[in-house]
């Protein structure tokens, strides 16, 4: 399996949603996948938050906000570099 699939099934995995065969080839994947474990540990972190609010939100739409955080975290690896630059302003003498 891999790490794409894994993270479409995570929340399914955390949510125990998942049959036997899905979850031990997930737990295979999490045990030699740094990221996708680092992955899983924040999901279990903020489902663990979630579950103690009273279900006052729509669990859709929370988990629409930590799929968009998990690809803007992704996408932020094309950032240093445009930032670095942007610091680098000319100095005005006269
Ligand atoms: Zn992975």
């Amino acid at each position: 399996m891999g790490c794409k699939m894994v993270k479409d099934l995570l929340t399914d995995y955390i949510d125990e949603e998942l049959n036997q065969e899905l979850r031990s080839e997930i737990t295979r994947h999490l045990d030699s996948c740094s990221s996708c474990r680092e992955l899983n540990e924040s999901l279990n972190l903020l489902t663990g938050q979630f579950r103690q609010i009273p279900r006052a939100e729509a669990p859709g739409r929370i988990w629409g906000q930590i799929r968009e955080a998990i690809t803007t975290k992704e996408k932020k690896h094309f950032l240093p570099t445009g930032l670095v630059e942007k610091k680098k302003k000319p100095t005005g003498k006269r």
